[in-house]
């Protein structure tokens, strides 16, 4: 079975590939179709804009596609940041930004109100228009400063209670293990397993 990955992220590519590896998946990206338009993730759920993204890219390929979306719902601001997660503070998409706008929002909140969940959603879509989906979950906490150098976007102030580390002092396997998209990719995988072994 061929699949391809709508993101152009290098780094999903490869963990894709080898959580793929044991089956029989020919694994491309969207680097391998350049002329694609970029697909506008102007959906108000996570479930929205994967599904969007790997419609588009299922019927421009030919191919099931797999597409993923993300963000931090904090509930203290009621779901917020959410689908812009990576806009929070602006277009510029800019981490540090989105970090400061976070502490300012959240300062003087006290600690059992600082509760927070990354949220990922995976769609696989198949150029006959068939739609599988799988969620993954991450509870936390939002810390008053940031802490650890690993990790993107809000890792630094993302506080796990299980470990004793926000996901910026965790190291990329422990990460994967427990975060929203380690989860969520493992229930793609399993549904892209059954789906080649149907082919
Ligand atoms: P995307 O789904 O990869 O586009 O991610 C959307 C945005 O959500 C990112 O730009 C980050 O701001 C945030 N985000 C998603 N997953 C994570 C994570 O694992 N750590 C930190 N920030 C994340």
């Amino acid at each position: 079975m061929e699949l391809v990955l709508a993101s152009g992220n290098k780094g999903k590519l490869q963990e894709l590939r080898a959580l793929l590896a044991p089956y029989n998946i020919t694994v491309y990206s969207l680097a391998d179709y350049p002329d694609m338009p970029e697909t506008v993730e102007d959906g108000s759920t996570f479930l929205e804009n994967a599904v969007k993204k790997a419609r588009e890219a299922a019927a421009y390929t030919g191919l099931p596609a797999l597409a993923d979306d993300s963000g931090l719902e904090v509930d203290y601001l009621n779901g917020q940041p959410g689908v812009y997660s990576a806009r929070f503070a602006g277009p510029q998409k800019d981490d540090a930004a989105n970090n400061s706008k976070l502490l300012r929002l959240m300062q003087n909140v006290p600690w059992e109100q600082r509760t927070a969940g990354f949220r990922c959603v995976m769609a696989i879509c198949t150029p006959q228009g068939e739609v599988y989906t799988s969620e993954g979950t991450c509870r936390g906490y939002i810390l008053q400063q940031a802490r650890g150098q690993g990790g993107f976007g809000y890792d630094p102030l993302f506080y796990v209670p299980e470990y004793d580390k926000t996901f910026a002092e965790l190291d990329m396997s422990e990460k994967n293990k427990i975060s929203h998209r380690g989860k969520a990719l493992r229930g793609a995988v399993e549904i892209l397993a059954k789906m080649a072994q149907e082919k």
